[in-house]
């Protein structure tokens, strides 16, 4: 009698099927029908669906063999629960669809696997097919209004990150904090930002990822120690954070999240140096990797960028004399806080009652901003780095179309990011633009999924294909990235099927050939299509006429002298820190009671 593991149910198994395609995408004569499967360490697990997407996971990681597929050649596997034939007929659509599925989760949202369960929405909406940025961050000292401009300068960054928002507010005496899971505007309303009292505030949105454990990771933290009481909001991503973990655990620390965040809070709490912005500046000194902070105590506002100036961070002033950092200068815009300069990398600008004052105490490098910003993540009105995103954007579409011309009668966008860079093309080609996608603004995180047999609805939920401009023309479609792939593919066939002739992607960055570990959402490497695929064969794939991507070296002569101070890692593998990714599995949180709730930071001693 089979055993089974500890962690799977022993109730009768379901019936399942796993259809196997080759790298040519056919489907494989020795289909496997089964209603169990082997795990390496010899234990028998009943097959069902969420079992079918880990064994997707282990075939595309080469451990196949284990798990009794030898097949070299087995590249992709697709589940079906309970029926005995593909649903979709065609091999190269059910080898799209199979990569979805092992190209949901990225290895650090998998090592979350086991507690949070798969969103069923990420494949199928195609959004987890793009480059996700992982929060925008706000801070305001000097306005008795500071939650609300707070709540307002995080809904212009709210494209920053849709998982969560949080505010924390300091009246000078004690720290008020509300966080929730949502959306801005869902998390907050009037009587919540009633409640967070007082003239400064920092806050926080943070990018999409599945599960319901979310919560606990919503920013900002708070923390009271010896001296008080502080909390943070990060934008980035820290490469060392496994190590520092261990070793604050080692002595003696006790992590409430699975956030790399909470380790600043923890040295900040366990530094003998003093007062607090040495230890501050004695905590950040430790971190390794990315970081824009603002941090708020009951009498101060500081804002911390590291020394490559990875992620973007600005400050302005408000006429009545209040001082506002950002992410993105669309939020100064906001909240009428006029522009002084950004926060410059390895810089900590300290605001409390006695004025601003700024230190350039960690040791600075080579900048390196992060060139994606102006490719996908930020906002077009935004400027960013000194530039503006508009500008960068129209100019990529222009070199597109003086590299990559082609015969073609009109030039449309994949909505939104896409748009710029079309515009551009469009000027250059001298072809019209046209609205040939329009994209639904209300297809939101909890649409309910379809049966299997509609599943490819989403991306025609998203975006509507408009025939009147399509049918019967030759289309230049301009969009910012391919990561995996799917969902270019999903776009190019929805045109085709509205009726257009031919069908050519012009892609507005360099092939993504590599992950980020600088604070963006990004799959492994090799689940990236252009680490797998060349042009000719990623062309093939998502089944396009044409297909080219902006060269990096255009990419880097139009920053010109300013290139080796951007960061093109994720395209030319030339990384400015080591990578050391980490997993470490979540705590529950004491900020997670209940979504939305406010929560009174008392100070726990002198300030
Ligand atoms: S690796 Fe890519 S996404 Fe990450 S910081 Fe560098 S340019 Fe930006």
């Amino acid at each position: 009698m089979a055993a089974h593991c500890c962690s799977c149910s022993p109730s009768a198994p379901t019936a399942a099927k796993l259809f196997c395609y080759s790298a040519s995408s056919q489907l494989l004569n020795h289909q496997i029908s089964s209603s169990s499967y082997a795990l390496p360490c010899g234990r028998i697990r009943p097959l069902e669906r969420s079992s079918c997407e880990r064994l997707a996971f282990c075939l595309a990681e080469g451990r196949s063999s284990k798990l009794g597929f030898s097949n070299p050649s087995l590249t992709a596997v697709r589940c079906e629960v309970g029926v005995s034939e593909p649903v979709l007929g065609d091999s190269q659509e059910s080898l799209r669809e199979g990569l979805s599925i092992f190209g949901q989760k990225s290895p650090r949202n998998a090592s979350q696997e086991e507690d949070e369960g798969f969103n069923p929405m990420g494949g199928w909406m195609g959004e987890a097919d793009s480059w996700r940025e992982e929060c925008g961050v706000v801070g305001i000292f000097g306005d008795e209004e500071a939650s609300k401009l707070c709540y307002l300068a995080l809904h212009a960054l709210q494209h920053r990150g849709q998982e969560g928002a949080g505010i924390v507010t300091s009246d000078g005496g004690s720290m008020k904090a509300i966080t929730g899971v949502g959306l801005v505007s869902e998390v907050f309303n009037q009587e919540k930002l009633g409640k967070l009292a007082g003239s400064s505030a920092i806050g926080h949105v943070r990018y999409a990822t599945a599960g319901e454990s979310a919560l606990r990771n919503v920013q900002p933290f708070v923390a009271g120690y010896r001296f008080g009481s502080v909390a943070v909001a990060h934008n980035g991503n820290l490469v060392n954070y496994k190590e520092l973990r261990a070793r604050l655990e080692e002595n003696g620390s006790i992590f409430n999240t699975s956030s790399d965040t909470e380790v600043v809070l923890h040295l900040i709490a366990t530094s003998k140096a003093r007062p607090f912005i040495s230890r501050l500046v004695h905590a950040c000194e430790q971190l390794e990797g990315a970081y824009s902070l603002v941090f708020l105590t009951e009498d101060k506002l500081v804002a911390v960028r590291d020394p490559y100036g990875f992620r973007p961070l600005v400050m302005g002033w408000r006429k009545n004399g209040a001082l506002v950092f950002a992410s993105e200068t669309c939020a100064l815009d906001l909240i009428e806080a006029e522009f002084e300069r950004e926060v410059n990398p390895g810089e900590v600008v300290v605001m409390d009652k006695d004025g601003i004052s700024s230190l350039c105490v960690m040791h600075r490098r080579q900048r390196k901003a992060c060139i994606f910003e102006h490719i996908y993540f930020a906002l077009p009105n935004s400027v960013v780095f000194g530039r503006s995103v508009y500008e960068s954007r129209y100019r990529i579409g222009q070199i597109l179309a003086e590299e990559s011309p082609v015969d073609c009668d009109v030039v449309i966008a994949v909505p939104d990011s896409g748009m710029v860079a079309a515009l551009g093309y469009a000027a250059k080609a001298g072809v019209p633009f046209q609205q040939g996608l329009i994209r639904s603004h209300y297809v939101g995180r909890t649409f309910i999924e379809p049966s299997q047999k509609i599943r490819d609805f989403g991306v025609k939920l998203k975006l509507a294909p408009v025939h009147h401009v399509l049918k019967g023309k030759r289309v230049v479609v301009v969009d910012d990235s391919i990561v995996r792939g799917t969902t270019s593919s999903k776009i190019v066939r929805l045109i085709k099927q509205a009726g257009a002739t031919e069908v050519h992607m012009r892609i507005a960055s360099p092939p993504i050939t590599g992950s980020c570990y600088y604070g963006v959402d990004t799959p492994r490497k090799e689940e990236l299509l252009s680490y797998r695929l060349n042009v000719e064969e990623s062309r093939e794939f998502i089944g396009a006429d044409s297909l080219a991507f902006l060269p990096l070296e255009r990419l880097r002569s139009m920053l010109g002298e300013e290139a080796p101070t951007f960061c093109d890692a994720c395209f030319s593998g030339q990384y400015p820190v080591l990578a050391r990714p980490a997993e470490v599995q979540g705590y529950p949180s004491p900020l997670s009671a209940e979504n939305g709730s406010a929560i009174e930071c008392k100070p726990v001693g002198a300030a």
